[in-house]
């Protein structure tokens, strides 16, 4: 990271976050002769919003955030922005997969770690939204590993 600006670059980023790092990764990978110049406030890299224990800890798969997939006037869930962020984080890991075959990453048990996403409703009209989103999601391959209960013994399985 700089302070400076040197003008013989090829790129300048403002901002050592995720954004900056994304860019700069696919422009290195494009174009390896570009010099590229990172420029951050802070005293480290990745302190702000990319900064794991801030907000970005979680990658979002659209499976259990109920907000992307808001039901329609006419009573129907519409998936389409689960499906697009769900093909966004396949495409980021597509990537990320992409790096560590080239050995430009680590071993990737480092930063990223599958865990179960759940998502728990109460009362009769919640849990008729989020049958009607299991259901409607179901219809895509992206979505299918998904499981729906209702049985109380089933749910405290999985949330011991
Ligand atoms: C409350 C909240 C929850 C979130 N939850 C999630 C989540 O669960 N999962 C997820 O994937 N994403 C989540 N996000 C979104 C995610 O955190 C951001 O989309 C992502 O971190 C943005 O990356 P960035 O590189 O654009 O910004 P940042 O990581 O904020 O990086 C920008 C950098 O630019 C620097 N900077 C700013 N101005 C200048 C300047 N003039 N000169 C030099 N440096 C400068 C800053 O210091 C900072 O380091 C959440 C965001 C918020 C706010």
């Amino acid at each position: 990271m700089n302070t400076k600006c040197d003008s013989s670059s090829d790129v300048v980023l403002i901002g050592a976050g995720i954004m900056s790092a994304t860019l700069g990764a696919f422009l290195k990978e494009l174009q390896p002769d570009w010099r590229i110049q990172v420029f951050e406030r802070l005293p480290e890299a990745a302190s702000e919003s990319s900064n794991a224990w801030n907000n970005a800890g979680t990658g979002h798969s659209a499976l259990c955030e109920l907000n992307y997939t808001p039901q329609q006037a006419n009573g129907q869930v519409d998936v389409s922005k689960a499906i697009n962020i769900m093909e966004q984080f396949e495409v980021s890991k597509q990537f990320w997969a992409s790096l560590v075959d080239a050995q430009k990453l680590g071993n990737p048990q480092h930063f990223i770690r599958s865990v179960p996403h759940m998502s728990v409703v109460k009362g009769d009209a919640n849990v008729a939204f989020l049958k009607k989103r299991f259901e409607a999601l179901q219809q895509y391959c992206l979505f299918q590993n998904m499981v729906y209960s209702e049985n109380t013994r089933q749910i405290a399985q999985w949330v011991p």
